[in-house]
């Protein structure tokens, strides 16, 4: 009996889905120099989204996971790191393999997360070196920002596995006047520092690739103030402000 034939639609099912790469970045993953895969696909609908585009799931992989590879293989000794990005690199059943094989390349790895997926997040921790997790808000403003109901609990769920597993880290939040209020702000924080959280950064909202004309044309210039500012830096033993 001849060997099954491994068909492209078998082969690609198990192939991470990637709608985009940056084969050079200084600034997505702290201190190192790495690529940036994007996966494609989030089960959530955030307004201030800089990739809308990446949300949705298509059939087939905008890029080819094996080309991917391949333009990371000529990467090696230019960058010290892969960060997978998204989208929401834990809703892809493939990431798994996909980080081991960039392990196999001898690269570090990086993670962006909103959390969507604790369990999934949880099983690839041991594989991951840094991770940037991306929490939203305090619990009753979390699924206004998300569009989702109960998203709050996968949310903090993951920041929990983050913490438990000892991977480097940094907690972050995009905030803009009409989603959080300076109350919400300090709130989250408190709620961060108080669980066990010591890397910490408030991301001023960026209207760059985002599709929701509210909040793009809602000044947020020089929001959050000094004084908010202040009051969450002290919670944390580092912390960061910067534009999203
Ligand atoms: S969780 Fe991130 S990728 Fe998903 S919709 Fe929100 S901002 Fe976009």
């Amino acid at each position: 009996m001849s060997a099954p034939t491994l068909t492209s639609a078998a082969f690609s099912a198990k192939q991470l889905k990637v709608g985009g790469v940056t084969p050079f970045s200084a600034t997505d993953y702290p201190g190192k120099l790495a690529a940036v895969v994007f996966v494609q696909g989030c089960p959530w609908r955030c307004g201030y989204c800089h990739n809308p585009h990446l949300q949705a799931r298509t059939d087939s992989s905008p890029l080819d996971w094996q080309q991917v590879l391949k333009l990371l293989k000529r990467r090696i000794g230019l960058i010290d790191a892969v960060v997978f990005s998204g989208g929401e690199p834990t809703m892809d059943a493939a990431l798994e393999d996909a980080l081991r094989e960039v392990r196999a390349l001898g690269f570090g790895i990086g993670l962006h997360t909103a959390g969507a997926y604790p369990r999934r997040l949880n099983e690839v921790l041991p594989l991951v070196d840094w991770v940037g997790i991306d929490i939203k808000a305090s619990v009753q403003a979390y699924d206004g920002i998300t569009g989702i109901s109960d998203s709050a609990r996968h949310a903090l769920a993951s920041a929990q596995a983050v913490l438990s597993s000892g991977v480097a880290h940094e907690f972050r939040t995009t905030v803009h006047p009409a989603l959080h209020t300076p109350n919400d702000i300090l709130t989250l924080a408190q709620t961060l520092s108080a669980m066990g959280v010591r890397n910490y950064a408030l991301q001023r909202f960026r209207s760059t690739g985002c599709a929701d004309a509210d909040l793009t044309t809602t000044a947020n210039v020089g929001y959050p103030g000094a004084e908010l500012v202040a009051q969450v830096s002290a919670l944390f033993t580092e912390f960061n402000l910067r534009d999203a």
